[in-house]
């Protein structure tokens, strides 16, 4: 007995309430996430919360020597420093990609070290192998090697170092579930015997599951992309959890439960937005069905009856308005015009002209794109109007302003059903009085479509760099 109590060691006082408080962090940090008032803070929380969690576990661990730890830490905390300060915004889904990967991957690891260990006996550490660990440790490691081969297929796409369209053949859903069979009757004999197999059915397994994680992405392709990646953070998340049950580590059952019902969740919303149920998104092979329109650009076939204006006209026409409804999309955080656009909304508001900002649920190239770009230029929170709150206005404005956005914009999604983005809930730009449109070409956006918008009457297309064009635009408004 200790001085502490009669069940529980000093240290393990220390370490179960440590482990509460990172879990609390955790759950604070994520509930604080979902307004971009408090994110920043949120994300603080959670980063503590992880602090918490890792040295509570170097506090509690015996296993292995400091140095193994210390070495871990080093390498993943210079990576992370790394990539936070390195890796662009618009780069933000593969960066998610790699590191979504990585925890498979680190999950798949650590069942098959556990399961060689338990088979063969070696170390003070092994695991016993009974029903539950052995469930545990093989469900973990097939989620965790799917999660780390679709991953690092997911960021060959997204970085383009691989061909981003869907990549399909014929018999390619039978061989894809012939293997996924294999992969389950394997698991099967695993669990069923306890591990009492030879140890080169557990390879041929987790070969398997890695094999699978290449053939399930690399059908997958174009604007679903950022969706699968979501799809696999929740795998990831589950594998981790598994692990925990494996482990019987309680703060890896919670985290990894978090990341899987987060990614969930995100995955759900995501294809809402897009109007893609998983089935389409997984099965679908978004842009290589027949039916789809052809791009614009240089190759031709794009839109024809353009009408380019001047920063000078838009910014008399700008001036003259009641309301100006602006709408970012993905050039807007290439150009990083964010603060440029937050400067000539001032310039305007102070001509007495109301400006709001429609945010598409899709904008940009992950959830909250557009929020975290427009925050970062302290743009008034009450200014920026979600899709739904946003579209019985356009009627009611003068000029929707689209800065960098095209696919979000694009009315095919309302009218043209061989369109693949048929469906998909767009902002009504097309409603306002006037449509000004800010990119460099006539090239297409993520979806590779033409946008009839282009073409309306009612739209003038100022071509430029979005944020050179916003500042020729604060400065042709200041001269007024
Ligand atoms: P898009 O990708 O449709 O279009 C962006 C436009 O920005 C392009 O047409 C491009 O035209 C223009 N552009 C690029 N760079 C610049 C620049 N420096 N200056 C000015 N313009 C520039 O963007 P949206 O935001 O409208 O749509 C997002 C797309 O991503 C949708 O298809 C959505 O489904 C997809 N997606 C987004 C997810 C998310 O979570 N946000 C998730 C899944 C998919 P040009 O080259 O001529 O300049």
């Amino acid at each position: 007995m200790t001085p502490l109590g009669p069940y529980l060691e000093a240290r393990e006082i220390f370490f179960y309430a440590a482990t509460l408080a990172a879990v609390v962090l955790f759950i604070v940090g994520l509930k604080r996430l979902s307004s971009p008032a408090t994110a920043r803070m949120g994300n603080r929380y959670a980063a503590a919360g992880m602090l918490l969690a890792i040295g509570a576990s170097v506090w509690e661990t015996n296993a292995i020597g400091w140095w193994v730890i210390l070495a871990g830490i080093v390498i993943g905390g210079a990576i992370g420093l790394f990539s936070a300060l390195k890796v662009k915004m618009t780069a933000m889904p593969q960066m998610v990609a790699l590191f979504n990967g990585a925890g498979g991957g680190a999950a798949a690891l650590i069942s098959t070290s556990e399961f060689f260990v338990a088979v063969f006996g070696r170390g003070s550490d092994a695991l016993s192998l009974n029903l539950l660990v052995i469930v545990s440790l093989v469900v973990s490691a097939i989620i965790g090697a799917i999660s780390f081969s679709g991953s690092i297929i997911a960021f060959l796409k997204l970085q383009e170092w691989m061909t981003g369209r869907p990549v399909t053949y014929k018999g390619q859903q039978a061989v894809n579930a012939l293997l996924a069979l294999v992969i389950v009757a394997l698991a099967l004999v695993i669990m069923a015997t306890i591990g009492g197999v030879p140890w080169y059915w557990y390879v041929a397994m987790l070969v398997g599951a890695l094999i699978f994680g290449v053939l399930f992405v690399l059908p997958i392709g174009g604007a679903d992309m950022p969706v699968v990646i979501s799809l696999l953070n929740s795998f990831t998340g589950v594998a981790v959890a598994i692990t925990g049950f494996e482990l019987n580590y309680q703060l890896l059952i919670v985290s990894g439960t978090l990341v899987g019902a987060s990614g969930t969740l995100l995955t759900i919303l995501m294809g809402k937005a897009m109007n893609r149920p998983l089935t389409n998104v997984l099965f679908g092979a978004f842009g290589s069905t027949g039916g789809m329109e052809p791009a614009g650009g240089a190759s031709g076939g794009g839109p024809q009856n353009i009408r380019a204006t001047s920063a000078e006209d838009v910014a008399v026409m700008l001036s003259y308005a009641q309301q100006v409804v602006v709408v970012p999309g993905y050039g807007m955080a290439v150009a990083q015009a964010q603060h440029s656009v937050r400067e000539l909304a001032d310039q305007l508001e102070k001509k007495g002209v109301t400006v709001k900002y429609a945010i598409h649920p899709v904008a940009g190239r992950m959830p909250g794109h557009m929020n975290v770009l427009l925050a970062e230029a302290n743009v008034p929170y009450n200014q920026l109007y979600d899709m739904d709150d946003i579209n019985p206005e356009f009627p009611r404005t003068d000029v929707a302003l689209i800065i960098g956005a095209n696919d979000v914009t694009n009315p095919a999604a309302r009218n043209v059903p061989s369109s693949p983005i048929y469906g998909m809930p767009i902002l009504d730009v097309d409603k306002a009085s006037n449509v000004v449109v800010l990119k460099r070409s006539m090239r297409s956006g993520f979806a590779g479509i033409d946008n009839p918008l282009y073409e309306d009457p009612k739209t003038s297309m100022l071509f430029g760099d979005a944020k050179a064009s916003v500042d020729g635009l604060v400065a042709a408004v200041k001269a007024l």
